[in-house]
């Protein structure tokens, strides 16, 4: 017998999602339409038409929804998802001003926990259901354990990357409590929540960065890297990394976007993989999105968000970005030749799998990222009844790449267990995220004291001209209704918003 999904979710109790579209992502990108997925304890059992599932199974029905693997992000400042949208306007050294020289030391332990906990419900939400906390926010030992504290109090899986922006990476590295927390903290297992390493590597030809990869390969412990940043790290980063040993098949490459096609080869040599964070490439100016280079290279792609101090959370736009900036500079870079692109090269089917498969691969997960017997029971179940988007549904790749949305989300499954249940997430208490937030909000901003909290929101924007038009007839510049307008304009740009 089974239950109505209007059952509450029981842990422990299997699970079967009936009559979806199923995403497998195998190795053959296999689609099965009209097909269950059973969950039982942590892993798919069995993918299949009209399934017989055990006794006391929970049904989910799927019927006109998409089954897919719980997406990955291998890049997410979590901590600074408490202050959602404040720097929408932000150019990249506008943020590295605030969080690195002037307001990032004001976040303390709690604050950096509030943030990390609406990151991780937030990521359940959508469909994420792993993601790398790139934990730079860490100023000491009592940071690093409410970041964590704060992940494993939502039923989510994590990577924490631990860093601090406040103190070089050869410094905090060698901080014995820091050596004893990554000990005490990492698991290795395979499991809900396993520890890297997060530093930059400036180029600096002395390369201190040395000893903080020796702390790392001492731990046995993975680093990520933001490399290939305009204006902060380049191509000899990579060069030192790879000429000293330390370019390993477990390092992430976050941007990976201004660098030289020599940096690509060393990166591909060594089989590492990139995060590329299109939405956050696309306006702070790492550089261009990669992958219309990295695919001709051959290097493994994941997916990432970055920060949601600026972007969205959710994998969907990343995979709808992703797709629009690789497809762009195809055409611009046909078109530059004279050429015409008739047959492009990146699908849906690609931002689909680098979103899933391809988090998998960077953190070394066979386990996740395919919804195969055998494989981590993390699920998305896409389906919304009431939305005139959820159909006609004709390509189902196309149909999560462009069509769907985080609103979308029906069912969420971690480890086997329902987080998210008809559009609701289950057992957590939002409020309680809420308030938390507010209390870091209220303590930055009086900290902070009010105009410079304002300002930091509010960037000045560069003067525009607004250039000669040789087809009007008057002067514009002495037409009294384009002046009226012009000046309102500079009113409403002064600050009246
Ligand atoms: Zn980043």
């Amino acid at each position: 017998m089974t239950e109505p999904e209007s059952a509450a979710p029981q842990a422990g109790r299997p699970v079967v999602l009936r009559g979806g579209t199923v995403l497998t992502m195998d190795d053959a990108g296999t689609v099965l339409r009209d097909v269950d997925v059973l969950v039982v304890g942590d892993r798919v059992a069995a993918v299949g038409p009209a399934l017989e599932v055990p006794e006391g199974t929970q049904e989910v029905d799927a019927t006109g929804g998409i089954v897919m693997p719980g997406m990955i992000d291998t890049h997410r400042h979590m901590w600074q998802a408490a202050m959602r949208g404040y720097g929408a306007d932000w150019s990249l050294t506008q943020y590295f001003v605030w969080y690195y020289l002037e307001h990032g030391r004001r976040f303390r332990p709690e604050d950096v926990a509030a943030g990390n906990r609406l990151a991780a419900v937030e990521a359940l939400d959508s469909g994420v259901t792993t993601v790398v906390d790139w934990s730079h926010g860490l100023q000491t030992v009592d940071h690093a354990e409410a970041a964590v504290d704060a992940l494993q109090s939502v039923p989510g899986r994590y990577v924490l990357a631990y860093g601090n922006i406040q103190a070089a990476p050869w410094e905090w590295t060698a901080d014995p409590a820091v050596q004893a927390f990554l000990e005490r903290r990492r698991t290795g297992t395979g499991g809900l929540f396993d520890v890297q390493l997060a530093f930059d590597v400036t180029g600096d030809p002395a390369f201190p960065e040395k000893a903080a990869f020796e702390v790392a390969r001492e731990l046995g412990l993975p680093v990520s890297t933001h490399a290939g940043v305009w204006g902060a790290t380049n191509d000899e980063g990579i060069r030192l990394m790879h000429e000293h040993g330390f370019a390993t098949p477990e390092t992430v490459y976050v941007h990976a976007a201004s660098l030289s096609p020599d940096s690509y080869h060393r990166i591909a040599a060594t089989g590492g993989s990139i995060s590329v964070s299109t939405e956050s490439e696309q306006s702070a100016g790492q550089g261009y999105p990669p992958t219309w280079q990295v695919r001709a290279h051959g290097i493994p792609v994941s997916l990432s968000m970055d920060t949601s101090v600026w972007w969205s959370g959710d994998l969907f736009s990343a995979m709808r970005t992703t797709l629009g900036a690789d497809r762009s500079r195809e055409h611009f870079e046909a078109h530059l030749k004279g050429d015409t692109v008739t047959q492009l090269s990146l699908r849906a089917q690609h931002v689909v799998s680098w979103a899933t498969r391809g988090g998998a691969t960077a953190l070394g997960r066979d386990d996740l990222g395919r919804l195969v017997p055998g494989a981590k029971a993390d699920v998305v179940l896409i389906k919304n009844d009431a939305s005139p988007v959820s159909f006609p549904l004709l390509n189902p790749y196309g149909h999560v790449a462009f069509q769907a949305q985080r609103g979308d989300v029906h069912t969420v499954l971690v480890d086997g267990r329902v987080v998210k249940s008809a559009h609701r997430l289950v057992d957590v208490d939002l409020a309680a995220v809420r308030r938390e937030v507010e209390a870091t909000v209220e303590h930055l901003r009086a900290d902070m004291g009010e105009d410079v909290w304002q300002s930091g929101m509010d960037p000045e924007l560069p003067s525009a001209e607004v250039l000669d038009n040789p087809y009007q007839y008057t002067d514009y510049r002495s037409d009294s209704t384009h002046a009226a307008r012009e000046e309102a304009f500079e009113r409403h740009l002064a600050g009246e918003r």
